[in-house]
Parts: structure tokens; C-alpha cells; sequence
């Protein structure tokens, strides 16, 4: 097989907004679409904060959208994943399916991250269903009701601030005596008059029959189990970033496993190989900013590829 102008691995905003401006400088990429085709959104309901769809959409029929978009201006997608890579030389190479090695110019990585759940059976059954691991996202279907949050990070902190504005109650909850947030988050916690935090206190089950109607939680000092009257169960412990697959590649990444971009771009410490979308960002994680940095990614690519000849 001929080496390509550009690989673009990972389907979600980032990937297919890559795709669609690659494409239409004429770089013909190829995507390959990864093991969650469609990403983070897949698995999501509702999506009213992404601009252009005034009246909401679903995530999977927006994906869906990305997608035509993508192969309209004629991206070649592989339904497959990329097993291995090997950045060591250029042409870069990409094993597909454990199989076969493509060749490319340059590499737009747009892998994502995935939330951290907790692992229960009712989070899994009622995901998407009053279970969400994204306050701005899904917040406002909960305006005016009671909610709860799991974690005690930054960002456990900062959404139940969020929620704390639309709804009446925000229960947080934290498994030991104390918070991992920083102090200013902490200290806006502790002054959010509608969050109760509850410390020592783990989840035993999500309640809830087609969507959830409370959370039955146990203090591990007292050993009380007390059940929360709440329509909204967010879990905030954390993302991983997919980035298992570049560990060995000499890709910078920081201490929780992200790529490194150089501020302002989407340039690795590679050259020719880029990263866009959550696999490089675990601040703002939303489909717009993702698919703003796909943008950029395909940019920085076509103008890198011409620095080398390639047009
Ligand atoms: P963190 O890894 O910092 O925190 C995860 C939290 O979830 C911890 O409090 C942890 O508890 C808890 N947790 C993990 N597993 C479980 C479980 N099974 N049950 C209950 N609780 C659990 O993740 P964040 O997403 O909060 O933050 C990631 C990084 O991003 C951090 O460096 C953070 O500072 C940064 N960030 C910065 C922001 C900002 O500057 N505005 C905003 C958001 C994030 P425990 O403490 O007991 O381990």
C-alpha cells in the first residue's frame, strides 16, 4: 500500500473534524474510526450546547452528522483500530487490527479520553438516563431537582458548583474525610449553600427503574446506609486519557498520561504528528472545543506536510 498524506486515528469531534478539512485541502486522509466509533458522544442523549442545532440533538445522530460530513468530502474510514504505531522514522507507521502496517506522511492522533465510572451494574444500565459523566453537559435537564455528584477532585468540585447553580440540591459525594480539589475550589464548595458533601460515603447502588430515582450510599465509619431522593447521578472521579497505545513512541505526555501540544497548536514533540480533541486537552472536554482543535490539527498538518513537499 502507497503511503498516505495523512492518518487521522479516533472518529469523535476531533477525528472527524480533522477529516473534513483534510479532505478538503486534498490530503486525502485516512481514519481510522478506533474500537468506540463515533467517541465520548456515543453514549450520550440529549446535546443542546453544541452550536448550529437550535432545537438539540442526539449525541449518536450528531456523530452521524460528523460522519457524512467526513466521507462526503471523501475520507476513507476503516472500521478498525490501530494496534500499534512507530513514530521512530518517517514514513510513519500504523498497525491496523494487529495485522497490517499503512505508512503515513503526517498523524493527527484524536483518540479521546474516557470518563472513570465507578462500576456498577445500575451506572452502566441507567447511563444516559439520568446517569452522566459531564455536569455541563447534562446539567440542565436536572434544573430545579435534586442531584448528586461522586468525586472530590477539581473537577467533581467545579460541577457541583455548575449544578449547584441550576439545581435545588447537590449532594456530594466523597469517599474519604477529605477533598483532593484544591483550597479555592474546596473553599467554593463550602460556600455553596444548596451542596451537601458527605464524607466517608460510597455508592452501593444507583435506584431507578428506566431512569434514576436515588442513590442508596453507605458511610464507611458509621456503616449507615442512607438513600438519596435524587433524578440525576453525575460521576466526576476522573478521565483517562487513550493514550495506552503511544506509550513507547516518545510522545510527551504529562503525569496523567495526556499529550503534550505546544500552546496555541496542535504540534506533538514529534514533528508530523499531531493531537487534537481530549487525548490532549483535560480542561474544557467539550464536542466544540474538540472538533475546534480537529480543525486545527488538519491546519497544522497541511501546512507542515507543505514545509516537506507534500501537497
Ligand atoms: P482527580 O484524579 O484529581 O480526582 C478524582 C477524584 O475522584 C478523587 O477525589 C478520588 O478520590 C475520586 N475517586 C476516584 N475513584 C473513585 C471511586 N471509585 N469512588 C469514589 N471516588 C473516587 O480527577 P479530576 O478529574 O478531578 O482532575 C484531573 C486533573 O485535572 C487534576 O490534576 C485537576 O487538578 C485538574 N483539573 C483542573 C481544573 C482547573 O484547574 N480548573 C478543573 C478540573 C480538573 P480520592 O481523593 O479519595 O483519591
Amino acid at each position: 500500500m502507497s503511503t498516505i498524506k495523512c492518518l487521522i486515528i479516533g472518529s469523535g469531534p476531533a477525528g472527524y473534524t480533522a477529516a473534513i478539512y483534510a479532505a478538503r485541502a486534498d490530503l486525502k486522509p485516512t481514519m481510522i474510526a478506533g474500537l468506540q466509533p463515533g467517541g465520548q458522544l456515543t453514549i450520550t442523549t440529549e446535546v443542546e450546547n453544541y452550536p448550529g442545532y437550535p432545537d438539540g440533538t442526539q449525541g449518536p445522530q450528531m456523530m452521524e452528522d460528523f460522519r457524512k460530513q467526513a466521507m462526503r468530502f471523501g475520507t476513507d474510514i476503516k472500521w478498525s483500530y490501530i494496534s500499534a504505531v512507530d513514530f521512530s522514522s518517517r514514513p510513519f507507521k500504523a498497525q491496523v487490527d494487529d495485522k497490517d502496517w499503512i505508512t503515513a506522511e503526517s498523524v493527527i492522533i484524536a483518540t479521546g479520553a474516557s470518563a472513570k465510572w465507578l462500576g456498577l451494574p445500575s451506572e452502566q444500565r441507567l447511563n444516559g438516563y439520568g446517569v452522566s459523566a459531564c455536569a455541563v453537559c447534562d446539567g440542565f435537564f436536572f434544573k430545579g431537582q435534586d442531584v448528586a455528584i461522586v468525586g472530590a477532585g477539581d473537577t467533581a468540585a467545579e460541577e457541583a458548583t455548575y449544578l449547584a447553580k441550576l439545581c435545588r440540591k447537590v449532594y456530594m459525594i466523597v469517599r474519604r474525610d477529605e477533598m483532593r480539589a484544591s483550597k479555592a475550589m474546596i473553599h467554593r464548595v463550602n460556600n455553596t449553600p444548596n451542596i451537601e458533601v458527605l464524607f466517608n460515603t460510597e455508592t452501593q447502588e444507583i435506584i431507578g427503574d428506566k431512569t434514576v430515582e436515588g442513590a442508596l450510599v453507605k458511610n464507611n465509619k458509621t456503616g449507615l446506609s442512607t438513600t438519596l431522593s435524587v433524578t440525576g447521578f453525575f460521576v466526576a472521579i476522573g478521565h483517562q486519557p487513550n493514550t495506552a497505545l503511544f506509550a513507547h513512541t516518545g510522545l510527551n505526555m504529562d503525569e496523567n498520561g495526556y499529550l503534550i501540544t505546544q500552546p496555541g497548536t496542535t504540534k506533538t514533540n514529534i514533528e508530523g504528528v499531531f493531537a487534537a480533541g481530549d487525548v490532549q486537552d483535560h480542561i474544557y472536554r467539550q464536542a466544540v472545543t474538540a472538533a475546534g482543535s480537529g480543525c486545527m490539527a488538519a491546519i497544522d498538518a497541511e501546512r507542515w506536510l507543505a514545509t516537506q513537499g507534500i501537497h
